[in-house]
């Protein structure tokens, strides 16, 4: 704790995985060996940096830039880049440990790691966000490499930055690695599916999870909280199969949608005009309200599956009491850490299904880690090849969780199947390498 003092987020990922941990060393005490543990919840390399760049009004404006390259025991450090003006050091560390183990469950040969910048980019202009971006890269690309570290989008950074990011690495190495980075556009090295896969990835997980309890999506309730990309193709999907999304969300507050929320309409505004929420309860007219963030709680509404994809310890435990007392049945993380210890533990007493982050939102870095591989081949797969990978691989961590809890003794308990697993796979070659 003294070591990584003031990083809370951090502290809480640890300790959670620690928490599954006890089983394992139980039957497997060679992991206690060599400081295995300790090395695992250490960073191979931790980048600060600065960045200055200059705003519309001719000001400059210094920002502080980050990367975490957390492990690269399978492969390069792989993991989203997030601007928000809550970013430091420990919410990145919290993002790249998480992001070891979620990668390692996918199967797919990437390590882990996280970056990103405690810049704003709300309200920003396009020219600023580019200035910005082109700085950034400056110190970063030295850093990165298609072997070495391939960084994506997460909070605050889609298509536009990485357009952006991409530009100044190939202006700056004169080279076309395509590889280096994901989330690209389609008309240089993107692939067909990425945008969509981190919420299409949910819906798949939270789908085998319903299975388990002989159910699906027709006809449920669902609430799905923000309105970025995780939350809008985690609605698209909900929807296809038979689910209808009640509520959705943003910083400001939520909209409730009796009539299904819709989507075409969301995605003007969000995705098209860079809108707030509030918008959407406006221009859809009678039966719709907004609730502001200070008046109540998108987790008061009420409904069978909860997919929180908005943000980290956004479900605390009296959201979590409220979910249960409604009926929820499932909960499953489209976000990275949204719900508390203590909401976790509550939905895990009351029997809830719940899927962890680390395994039911690794649809968005799987096919990114299938972005890597058409680059590598110069290759460019359909959107329908694409989605049936990401489609099979959710299903592999599903019942790779699934296994692995029922083998720990704990049937049904998916954070603890998704901790062990991720934790084995990141362990062994570890452990093969010696110590490193
Ligand atoms: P976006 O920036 O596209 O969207 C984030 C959404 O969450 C916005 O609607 C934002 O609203 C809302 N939000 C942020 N803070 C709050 C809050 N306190 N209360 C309510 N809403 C809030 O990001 P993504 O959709 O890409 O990411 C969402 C989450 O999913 C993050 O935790 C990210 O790490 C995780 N994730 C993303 C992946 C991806 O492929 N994109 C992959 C795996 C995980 P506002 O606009 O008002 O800020």
């Amino acid at each position: 704790v003294r070591r990584n003092a003031g990083e809370p987020e951090f502290h809480q990922a640890v300790r959670e995985v620690f928490d599954s941990l006890g089983r394992v060393v139980a039957k497997r005490p060679d992991y206690l060996e060599d400081a295995l543990i300790e090395r695992i919840c250490e960073p191979e390399r931790q980048i600060i940096f600065r960045v200055p760049w200059t705003d519309d009004q001719g000001r400059v404006q210094i920002n502080r830039g980050f990367r975490v390259q957390f492990s690269s025991a399978m492969g390069p450090y792989k993991g989203g880049l997030r601007f928000h003006p809550s970013v430091n050091v420990g919410i990145i560390k919290f993002l790249g440990f998480e992001q070891t183990f979620k990668n390692a469950l996918t199967g797919l040969p990437i390590g882990g790691g996280k970056g990103g910048s405690d810049f704003d980019p709300k309200g920003r202009s396009d020219g600023e966000v580019m200035r910005f971006c082109q700085s950034f890269m400056t110190e970063l690309h030295r850093h990165l490499g298609e072997y070495t570290d391939v960084p994506a989008g997460d909070i605050g950074v889609g298509a536009r930055e990485i357009g952006y990011m991409f530009g100044q690495y190939k202006r700056l190495t004169n080279r076309f690695e395509a590889g280096v980075l994901t989330g690209k556009g389609l008309f240089y090295g993107g692939s067909l599916a990425r945008k969509e896969a981190t919420g299409y990835g949910n819906t798949y997980f939270t789908q085998a999870m319903l299975e388990t309890a002989k159910t699906s999506f027709d006809g449920k309730r669902v609430v799905v909280s923000g309105s970025g990309n995780v939350a809008i193709y985690t609605i698209e999907k909900v929807r296809a199969c038979g689910g209808k999304i009640v509520a959705c969300s943003d910083s400001s507050g939520y909209v409730v949608d009796e009539a299904g929320i819709d989507l075409e309409l969301l995605q003007e505004i969000k995705e098209t005009r860079r809108g707030r929420i509030s918008e959407y309860a406006e221009l859809r007219g009678s039966g719709v309200h907004f609730v502001s963030s200070e008046k109540g709680s998108i987790w008061d509404v009420p409904c069978d599956v909860a997919m929180p994809s908005a943000t980290q310890n956004e479900l605390m435990e009296e959201h979590a009491t409220t979910l249960v007392r409604n009926g929820v049945m499932a909960v499953s993380e489209g976000a990275n850490m949204p719900c508390t210890p203590e909401a976790t533990r509550v939905f895990r007493e009351a029997g809830v299904r719940f899927g962890p982050g680390k395994a039911a939102n690794a649809g968005g870095v799987a096919t990114s880690a299938l972005e890597m591989q058409q680059n590598a081949s110069r290759d460019r797969w359909t959107f329908q090849q694409t989605e049936a990978r990401l489609a099979t691989i959710m299903r592999e961590i599903h019942d790779a969780c699934y296994t692995v809890a029922d083998e720990y003794g704990a049937p049904g308990d998916y954070v603890l199947g998704a901790n062990i697993a991720g934790f084995i796979r990141v362990a062994e070659p570890m452990r093969a390498f010696g110590v490193v």
